[in-house]
């Protein structure tokens, strides 16, 4: 029997998705990659998520419909891919190569320690033996030159290849570029989003920012050009999400989440961090009180099944180690220092998990006894 595409077509027309009830050619689901070699048939089905809740049934039901209409004979058990959308992301071009892990680190609102936790997190995972460089991305409000005790700092310029390439500033074993460098406070603000995005982009391509294990990048707040930019520009291993648990920062976090896992951008988020949780007065160490209320990081990150990658309390070492550059974290063994060396455990472990995890699901393909 001569088998061809239109005829594999015509027999999955008659395969709907639960979900919707629509047939899965209706829905798009079937991959342009049909392939016929005698009566071998293989092709993909692409689904919202890699654990959609109908993909093993769906899957059943296409091999199902080929074998009914097209005839018992066609060996297609074990030949259908489950692709999901999250898989099929195009990589964006590989640009720093030597890079290991690449985490964008963000915030709904402004004010609530996103530049305090990027900052305080690049010590901790140097403490911990990592090589790390931050790309200060808050353009409108750099502040890694003043926690980093580099506001004086110029980043010069080296040929190496025929290239100029920008040397990152360093302290703490922390390389670090910031348009702060280049670009004074008040010219920044005037700046169009795309004028920001491009210097941004050549601050990742021409930045000599050698071999790293964690490249941190401190967003702006909110949602903007540039975060679509970056994360068009840069295969992004996860978001860190940075809020506190006052009602109106948390309702920024949520689309700011939204937009990293919304279609468009598709990044996943690793995780939330909970800044000024708790405040505890020196002379009172067992009080603890929630200034701006109580787990509402930790609850928007059990809603939205995420992990919560860190509590950090307010603490005036905190406020001091970001205005003085010297960030808390260089003191390991202070409380402040021991959360975000935890903190730095669970983002470590979380990138972990997806390094794993991208590894397992590359393409998941569905034995017939399944
Ligand atoms: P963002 O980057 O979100 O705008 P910053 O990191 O600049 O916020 O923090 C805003 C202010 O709050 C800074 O003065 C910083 O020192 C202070 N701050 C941030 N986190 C804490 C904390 N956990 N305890 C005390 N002060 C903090």
């Amino acid at each position: 029997m001569a088998l061809y595409p239109k005829l594999i077509l015509e027999a999955l027309e008659k395969v709907r998705y639960p979900g919707t009830g629509k047939s899965i050619i209706e829905m798009g689901m079937v991959e342009d990659d049909i392939h016929i070699d005698g009566n071998k048939v293989s092709f993909s089905i692409l689904f919202d998520k890699p654990n959609d809740p109908f993909l093993r049934s769906v899957v059943k039901a296409a091999e199902t419909a080929i074998l009914t209409y097209v005839g018992e004979e066609v060996e297609i058990k074990g030949n259908i891919g489950a692709i999901s959308k999250q898989m099929v992301r195009p990589e964006p071009a590989k640009l720093l190569p030597e890079v290991k892990n690449i985490i964008a680190v963000s915030s709904g609102k402004g004010g609530v320690g996103k530049s305090t936790v990027t900052a305080n997190l690049a010590v901790a995972l140097t403490n911990m033996g990592y090589t790390v460089g931050i790309l200060d991305a808050d353009i409108y409000g750099p502040s890694m030159p003043k926690m980093f005790c580099l506001e004086e700092s110029r980043p010069l310029l080296e040929n190496i290849g025929g290239r100029d390439l920008i040397i990152p500033a360093e302290n703490y074993g922390v390389k670090i570029l910031s348009m702060g460098f280049f670009v004074d406070k008040d010219s920044a603000v005037v700046w169009r989003g795309s004028m920001a995005s491009n210097a941004l982009k050549q601050l990742i391509a021409d930045g000599n920012w050698g071999p790293l294990d964690f490249f941190l990048l401190d967003l702006p707040p909110g949602t903007s050009d540039i975060h679509l930019t970056l994360v068009q520009t840069l295969a992004i291993t996860g978001v860190v999400v940075v809020s506190t648990p006052q009602e109106v920062a948390l309702a920024d976090a949520r689309k700011g989440i939204n937009m990293f896992t919304g279609e468009k951008i598709n990044v996943p988020v690793l995780g939330l961090v909970e800044n000024m949780a708790w405040f505890t007065p020196a002379e009172l160490p067992e009080n603890k009180y929630y200034i701006f209320g109580k787990d509402g990081c930790k609850n928007l990150a059990q809603e939205l099944k995420l992990p919560l990658l860190g509590q950090i309390p307010i603490v005036q070492s905190i406020r001091e180690g970001g205005d003085s550059g010297k960030p808390v974290a260089l003191n390991a063994e202070s409380i402040s220092g021991m959360a975000f060396a935890e903190l730095a455990q669970k983002v470590v472990e979380a990138v972990d998990d997806r390094n794993k995890n991208k590894a397992a699901t590359k393409v998941v393909k569905i034995s017939p006894s399944t």
